[in-house]
């Protein structure tokens, strides 16, 4: 393990960490704290505080004490925002390094892919958004109806900031998932309290630190720190809240759409995915489609909401594809993410891991082939193996339930129409892959299939200029790209009589 860097040495020793509000990290109203812990080790590497609804409800306050007409925020120039923004991703880039670790320790997750996806990741995406300050715009409209008295008119649209946005985050991206909502919601000029996962709380502190180095008014950004069903349910309820983004299961995200419906507060939802990844039989370079669909499963350990965990394979080619995969999966080398060897790190916790190794029990149980993998490793950590099943009947909960762990099933399908239907044979939509060297093919595909990403001959990789979001029960909405600024404007119409 690498010698944490002294910022993170300094921030560990807090002893208990807290919400962060109004330009300042502050004590929380209850004395409930939880810890969080190492996947790699299972130690104990902080404590945080349990927002409570009092703690919420001071959040939001100062959310919106500072999205006042009058509040530096608001009167600030588009321009000006823009350059806190990219001023923001800088200071994320020269922090790589602490912010990795500290991603990595609460996660997990291989340093390297806390450095590329998650720190890399919030960066592009602040500087991205930075741009998109100057450029919003409304439109100027030609009116059907006449004015009354034989009178003029100019009629347009004003793109407005929403007002007070919370964000709900899960754990698998700390921080890339974070800055997905904060720098559309900031670069259109809103004010945000986000909550992240009771799992990994850690990395968006540090974060706004640096927001508020890098210019960042004090009550624009804030955090509540804990749970959901206290801290994560009191925010989505608070009546002051105009909009709610919120990233993780299809099953929470249910529960955070109906209870914003009491307040009728917006919402946009990236919620669960079980992706297909279809393989056809023409003449492609079969191992470099194993290798792309092994990426595309066992990355993160499975834990990414875009992961192919479906993987439908041509009968002609279904032994010699499904072998293949499986020795991809044979070669990862599993380990402590500081392990610069290791190929892929624990899960999240015991509870998740567990939730995986019951799946792939059920698995074994309903009668799918385990062809590789399914078991827990190493004495301490929540270590599993990349587990790879062959099924043939799309019924089984392995084939239709979001497992969010290193857990790949292979089917075999005769022909397009078959492998479409099995792939859309599902009640979620967020992604898909196709691998082919067919055009004609390929496209057939894209039109036909219902998910809200498709890649083609690569695994899903997220990228802040493209619109990400699903189809079903994946989601409501788009984020990132240009219409993920959308979700955080509300439009005036003005009709002016002359
Ligand atoms: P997981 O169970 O794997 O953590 P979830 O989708 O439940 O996945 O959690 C994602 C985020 O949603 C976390 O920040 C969590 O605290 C939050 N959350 C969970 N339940 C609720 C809820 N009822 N209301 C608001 N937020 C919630």
């Amino acid at each position: 393990m690498p010698e944490l860097t002294p910022l993170l040495q300094d921030f560990l020793k807090t002893p208990v960490h807290s919400h962060f509000m109004d330009g300042d990290f502050v004590s929380s109203n209850s004395d409930e704290t939880f810890p969080v812990i190492n996947p790699a080790t299972e130690e104990i590497i902080a404590q945080v505080s349990l927002g409570s609804m009092e703690d919420v409800d001071k959040a939001v306050v100062s959310a919106k004490k500072a999205f006042q007409h009058d509040s530096p925020w608001r009167k600030m120039l588009p321009d000006d925002r823009g350059k806190i923004l990219y001023k923001l991703a800088e200071k994320i880039e020269e922090n790589k390094e602490s912010l990795a670790q500290l991603v990595t320790l609460e996660n997990g997750k291989l340093l390297r892919d806390a450095k590329s996806s998650d720190v890399g990741g919030a960066a592009k995406t602040f500087r991205y958004y930075a741009g998109w300050c100057t450029k919003i715009e409304g439109e100027t409209i030609d009116l059907s109806q006449p004015q009354k008295g034989g009178k003029q008119n100019f009629a347009f649209t004003r793109r407005e900031p929403i007002g007070v946005v919370a964000a709900i985050v899960p754990w698998n991206f700390p921080l890339s998932v974070a800055s997905w909502k904060l720098a559309p919601a900031l670069a259109a000029g809103c004010t945000v309290v986000l909550k992240p996962s009771e799992e990994t709380p850690l990395s968006v502190l540090l974060l706004a630190q640096l927001a508020m180095e890098a210019g960042m008014p004090s009550g624009v950004f804030n955090i509540v720190l804990g749970d959901g069903k206290t801290t994560g349910a009191a925010l989505t309820a608070h009546p002051h809240i105009s909009k709610v983004t919120f990233t993780g299961s299809t099953h929470t995200g249910k529960i955070i759409g109906k209870s914003a419906m009491d307040n009728v507060t917006g919402i946009s939802l990236e919620l669960g995915g079980k992706s297909p990844a279809i393989v056809y039989d023409d003449p492609i370079d079969f191992s470099a489609v194993a290798k792309g669909v092994a990426a595309g499963i066992f990355r993160n350990q499975g834990q990414v909401c875009v992961a192919g965990s479906r993987v439908y394979i041509h009968k002609k080619v279904f032994d010699k594809v499904l072998a293949d995969i499986c020795h991809e999966a044979e070669k990862i080398k599993i380990g402590n993410g500081f392990d610069e060897t290791a190929d892929m790190g624990p899960l999240v916790s015991a509870s998740h891991r567990d939730k995986v190794c019951h799946y792939i029990d059920q698995g074994i149980s309903d009668g799918a082939s385990l062809v590789s993998g399914g078991r827990k490793i190493y004495d301490k950590g929540y270590y599993l193996q990349p587990t790879v099943f062959s099924a043939t009947d799309n019924e089984l909960a392995i084939i239709r339930e979001e497992i969010f762990g290193p857990v790949l099933v292979a089917v075999p399908f005769d022909d397009l129409k078959h492998a479409i239907q099995k792939a859309n044979d599902s009640k979620l939509g967020l992604a898909a892959t196709v691998w082919t060297k067919d055009i004609s093919k390929a496209i057939k595909t894209i039109n036909r299939l219902e998910a809200g990403v498709v890649y083609v001959n690569s695994p899903v990789r997220s990228d802040p200029n493209l619109p990400l979001g699903g189809y079903k029960q994946s989601g409501i909405g788009r984020e990132l790209g240009k219409t993920g600024i959308y979700n955080y404007t509300t439009l005036k119409s003005v009709n002016i009589v002359y």
